[in-house]
């Protein structure tokens, strides 16, 4: 009896190790990823062994040796600031379906649709998603932002004002590059203020871009006190570099299986005018750049939405025919200038508007 309750005990210890090292490695896949031997080892979770030799495989020895203190640092540990961190566990899984190989480079179009607009969540973290949580996974050995996830519902909305953010120093910050701290999850989502695990380095165009979501998120919760809306927004880096070139954004309105809310988007952390480098975060502005402040970037978007194949409302994000009276009363403000065919609207988690466009 004893010799079987040691045997099950060494057992567990075994799979234990197994899923921290599933943990540990867990990093942003860059594009020379190998990415067989990720899906082939989340497929088979379950078998200890299999687990282990992949996780051999797929990092180098020298994480292998800090395995342990990785994991600890990096899966279980939850920031003291945040509410109801809730047992999202976190498997590489969730890192093998995007690299930054599959979207082309920038060319000024800040948002393009990602896996037709449908987010990588598992049919388990639907599931789990019915209660509301919040999960900002540990820096990596860079001091990087990793990812952010929360199952966003009434009782993870601010109960505060937004706080001061400027403690924090996030990886590639540099002074008078006009960088933004850009939350993961915004405020207006989770409460979170300084949490080094939810802000990066990023362009304005980037975070202006990132509210879009973030407001339809708030509207929603807001208008279904009963709702949630599972959502994660993942940095992807090249390599060593200490700026993200991007966020992936998924997010899926849970109660109605995402008829509501459906989104899975990836974000150039660019902006037009602005020649970053993204190793270390320094910033050379060309003729090109405009200051969003300024009359000219008044004039530009107007231009913008004047050559929109459509127009969608900042609020709703509902997209309309740009001759549509639905939208001709919103402020230029809350108009937002699309130039994609309507199903890649749809897949960006825009909805039409039935009667200029949906008919
Ligand atoms: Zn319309």
């Amino acid at each position: 009896m004893k010799m079987k309750k040691l045997m099950m005990l060494l057992l567990g210890t075994v799979f234990t190790g197994a899923l921290i090292s599933a943990c540990a490695e867990a990093e942003p896949v860059y594009p020379e990823a190998p990415e067989t031997v990720i899906i082939e080892e989340a497929e088979e979770t379950g078998e200890t062994e299999t687990a282990a030799e992949a996780g051999e495989e797929t990092v180098g020895t020298e994480d292998q040796g800090e395995t342990g203190e990785t994991a600890e640092a990096a899966g279980t540990v939850t920031d003291p600031g945040s509410v109801n961190t809730g047992s999202y566990e976190q498997t590489s899984e969730e890192y093998a379906y995007f690299s930054l190989d599959q979207v082309p480079a920038y060319n000024g179009t800040q948002v393009i649709p990602v896996h037709e607009g449908m987010p990588f969540f598992t049919e388990e973290e639907l599931d789990a998603a019915r209660e509301s949580y919040e999960y900002y996974e540990a820096l990596d050995d860079l001091g990087r932002c990793v990812f952010a996830q929360a199952s966003a519902g009434t009782d993870t909305l601010p109960t505060r004002e937004r706080g001061d953010i400027h403690t924090v120093r996030p990886s590639g910050w540099q002074k008078n590059c006009k960088w933004e701290r850009c939350h993961l999850i915004a405020h207006s989502i989770t409460g979170e203020d300084a949490n080094e695990r939810n802000l990066i380095t990023g362009t304005h165009a980037m975070n202006e871009a990132m509210q879009v979501y973030e407001v339809r998120i708030t509207n929603y919760i807001k208008d279904n006190p009963d709702a949630h809306v599972l959502y994660r927004v993942t940095p992807y880096y090249y390599e060593d570099e200490l700026v993200a070139s991007g966020v992936l954004m998924e997010g899926m309105s849970v109660e109605n299986e995402g008829e509501a809310i459906r989104f899975c988007v990836f974000l150039y952390n660019a902006q037009t005018g602005e020649d970053i480098d993204y190793a270390l975060g320094y910033v050379d502005f060309t003729e090109d750049y405009i200051d969003p402040s300024s009359e000219e970037a008044e004039r530009a978007k107007e231009e913008a939405l004047e050559n929109a194949d459509y127009i969608a409302n900042k609020n709703s994000m509902i997209f309309h025919d740009p001759d549509c009276s639905g939208i001709a009363k919103t402020r230029n403000s809350n108009r937002i200038p699309l130039n994609c065919s309507e199903e890649e609207a749809e897949q960006m988690g825009y909805r039409p508007h039935y009667s200029c466009i949906g008919a």
